[in-house]
């Protein structure tokens, strides 16, 4: 299995397009800078630690294309109406199969770990049997203190107002 990696703006949440592990990205929308990584993340063995930000927080969840997700399921709806056309029976069998298919697919898919702090996914690496599905508490609070820390090494006159 091949690592893929895609980092996110750790400020907008938003994709940033290249790969972190070579390059410096820049956040189009707040120009935050991701990358490159410090250390190149192990390809055979669990990650311990998030490679970018250095965060031990990673929560995992199922490595597939949210997107192509959706696509897929429009699709099946727009065929089963066609087919609905023609015969009702086939149309809710077709149907079926698809959820059925869907499933199969789904629960095969490897899962993906994601770093709480920087956002940052890494694919194609074995699981760490440590990590759990997103937690919001665990997110809230690390966000809080990136928060607090943020508000520190702002200047006096940023400090908000009692
Ligand atoms: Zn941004
Ligand atoms: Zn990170």
């Amino acid at each position: 299995m091949a690592l893929r990696v895609r980092a996110r703006c750790p400020r907008c949440t938003q994709p940033l397009p290249g790969d972190p592990r070579w390059e410096t990205l820049s956040c189009p929308d707040c120009h935050t800078r991701v990358g490159p990584f410090t250390e190149e993340p192990p390809a055979d063995r669990p990650l311990e630690r998030c490679p970018l930000c250095g965060g031990r927080a990673l929560y995992i969840e199922k490595d597939f294309d949210r997107s192509v997700g959706v696509g897929l399921v429009v699709a099946a709806a727009i065929a089963s109406v066609v087919i609905f056309a023609f015969n009702g029976i086939a149309a809710t069998l077709f149907l079926v199969a698809f959820a059925l298919v869907d499933l199969a697919v789904y629960y095969r898919l490897p899962f993906r770990a994601v770093c709480y702090q920087c956002l940052t996914e890494y694919g194609g690496l074995p699981m760490n049997e440590r990590h759990r599905p997103f937690d919001l508490a665990i997110f809230e609070s690390l966000r809080q203190r990136r928060l607090e820390a943020e508000a520190l090494t702002d200047e006096p006159s940023k400090a908000e107002n009692p």
